[in-house]
C-alpha cells in the first residue's frame, strides 16, 4: 500500500517511510491510497470473534500488504492483552469502556501497536543504513504522553520525547510519563497544549534538525497511531450484534484531535455497519462550527475539565475532509456534533450518575449526554467511555461528590519520582535542546 499526503505536494510514500517519518513532506498527513473493504463474511460471523481476531482481520486489510502476517497477528495480539467492555447505560444507550489497557487510555493500544511496528521497521532500516536512533516527539494534553511513553517503554533504538502543558495535565496524568526514565524524556512547556504541537510540528519542518537526528511523531498525525483504532469500533458493533442491536447503531465520539473517530469513518469505508456518528466537543468546538456553517477557523485552545479534547485545531480534520472529498454536504450526512461548556458536563455526569449510577467521566460525559440529545427513535447509540474516571479523580469527586477510587495500576505510577525538562515555548530554545542530544 501506498501513502499520499493530504496537501497533495510529497510523493507517495511506503507505510514504512508513512511510520517513519509521521508527517510527510509538504506538511500533509499520509492517507491510504485505497481502503479495501472486508468481506461479508467477516461481518457475518464477527459477533463470534475475539477482540484479537476482529482487530487482525481489519490491520491485515490496511497493513497486511507490508507486514508480514506472522510479525503483524504478533503485534496485534501483543497490543490487545485487555478487554473492552460494552455496558449498558440506560435504554438505549451503551457506553463502550476504553479504559482497561496499561494506562487506562485508549491511547493505549494505537501508541503499543505503533511502537512495535516503529520497532519491526527499524530492524529493516538497520540492515540498509547506518540508522542509531529513531526519536519520538509526542505533544500531549494529557492521555497521549502517558500511553505513548508506555507503549514505548523500554524499546530498543526508539528514544521518546513527551511535550506537556505546565500544569494543565491531572497529576495522576503527569506522573505517568514523568515517573519512567530509560528511554522517556518529559518536557515541561510554559505554555498551553497548542503550544507543544506547534514545537513538534515546527520541529519535523526543521531540516537541520532532521539531519541531526531521525524524528517521527506518535499524535494520531501518525497512521499507525490512529488507524488502530478503528479496531475498537468493528468490536463494539459484533458485541451489538450479539445482543440483536446492531440495525441501526450510532457511534458517538468524545474528539479532540479527531483522530479516534477518524479511524471509525474509515471502518465505514471498510464496510463496517454503523449508521452515522456524533463528534461530541467540549467548548473547543472548531469542528462543531465547520458543521454548522462550512467554514473551518482552527483557534487557540482553551482549557475545560475534558482536557485530553483541549485542541484549538484538531488536526485529524484534514483528513476527514480529504476521506469525503472535501464535501461539507457529504460530511454532514455522516457526521453530526455537539458542545458542551464545563458547567453542562458536570451537570451530566451528576444527573447519569444519580438516574443510572453509572460513573461518566468529563469526556465520556460528552458522548453521553450528546446521544441523550442527538439519538432518534431506534437508533442503538455507544459512545467511547475514554477515560478512567480516577485519572480526572479531583474533578470528578468534586463535581459527583464522591470517593472514587484509584486503581492499583495508577497508584503504582504515582510512587515514582518526577522527572522533566523546563522548557519555554520558543522553538530556538527547543531546537538546542535537541541538537545538544
Ligand atoms: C485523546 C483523548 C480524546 C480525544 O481523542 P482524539 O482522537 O484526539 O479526538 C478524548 N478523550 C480522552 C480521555 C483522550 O485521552
Amino acid at each position: 500500500m501506498k501513502y499520499y499526503s493530504t496537501n497533495g505536494k510529497a510523493p507517495l510514500a511506503t507505510l514504512q517511510k508513512a511510520v517513519v517519518k509521521g508527517l510527510a513532506e509538504d506538511k500533509g498527513l499520509y492517507m491510504p491510497q485505497s481502503i479495501n473493504p472486508l468481506p461479508q463474511s467477516f461481518f457475518g460471523s464477527i459477533q463470534d470473534l475475539s477482540f484479537q481476531e476482529i482487530a487482525y482481520q481489519v490491520a491485515d486489510c490496511f497493513f497486511g500488504e507490508d507486514v508480514e502476517a506472522d510479525a503483524l497477528r504478533k503485534i496485534i495480539y501483543d497490543t490487545l492483552s485487555f478487554d473492552v467492555p460494552l455496558v449498558k447505560v440506560t435504554e438505549n444507550i451503551y457506553s463502550l469502556e476504553l479504559f482497561h489497557g496499561p494506562t487506562l487510555a485508549f491511547k493505549d493500544v494505537g501508541a503499543r501497536f505503533m511502537a512495535r511496528l516503529l520497532q519491526y521497521f527499524i530492524r529493516d532500516l538497520k540492515d540498509s543504513k547506518d540508522l542509531k536512533e529513531v526519536n519520538v516527539l509526542v505533544a500531549t494534553s494529557g492521555d497521549t504522553g502517558s500511553a505513548v511513553a508506555n507503549g514505548f517503554l523500554g524499546v530498543e533504538g526508539i528514544h521518546v520525547y513527551v511535550l506537556y502543558p505546565k500544569g494543565k495535565v491531572s497529576p495522576i496524568q503527569e506522573c505517568q510519563f514523568t515517573t519512567l526514565g530509560q528511554n522517556i524524556t518529559a518536557i515541561e512547556v510554559d505554555g498551553v497544549f497548542d503550544d507543544c504541537q506547534a514545537l513538534v510540528k515546527s520541529a519535523f519542518m526543521d531540516r537541520e534538525l532532521n539531519e541531526h537526528m531521525q524524528l517521527t511523531s506518535a499524535n494520531s498525525i501518525n497512521v499507525a497511531r490512529f488507524l488502530p483504532q478503528s479496531f475498537y469500533y468493528f468490536y463494539a458493533y459484533g458485541q451489538l450484534k450479539k445482543l440483536g442491536l446492531a440495525d441501526n447503531v450510532v457511534a458517538c465520539v468524545p474528539s479532540g484531535n479527531f483522530g479516534n473517530i477518524c479511524s471509525a469513518l474509515f471502518g465505514k469505508r471498510m464496510g463496517l455497519p454503523i449508521n452515522r456518528f456524533i463528534a461530541a466537543n467540549n467548548e473547543n468546538d472548531v469542528f462543531f462550527y465547520y458543521l454548522q456553517t462550512g467554514s473551518y477557523y482552527p483557534k487557540r485552545s482553551v482549557q475545560t475539565i475534558a482536557n485530553a479534547m483541549d485542541v484549538g485545531a484538531p488536526s485529524n480534520f484534514a483528513r476527514i475532509y480529504n476521506l469525503y472529498n472535501r464535501s461539507h454536504e457529504a460530511i454532514c450526512a455522516e457526521i453530526s456534533g455537539a458542545t458542551y461548556t464545563d458547567e453542562q458536563i458536570a451537570c451530566t455526569m451528576r444527573e447519569c450518575l444519580k438516574e443510572t449510577a453509572y460513573q461518566l467521566d468529563p469526556h465520556g460525559a460528552c458522548g453521553y449526554r450528546a446521544l441523550q440529545e442527538l439519538l432518534h427513535e431506534g437508533e442503538i447509540g455507544f459512545f467511547l467511555e475514554t477515560a478512567h474516571p480516577a485519572k480526572f479523580k479531583q474533578v470528578v469527586d468534586e463535581i459527583c461528590g464522591t470517593d472514587i477510587e484509584i486503581p492499583a495500576r495508577l497508584q503504582a505510577f504515582m510512587k515514582g519520582e518526577k522527572q522533566s525538562v523546563s522548557m519555554s515555548k520558543n522553538y530556538a530554545d527547543f531546537k538546542a535542546y535537541l541538537m545538544s542530544r
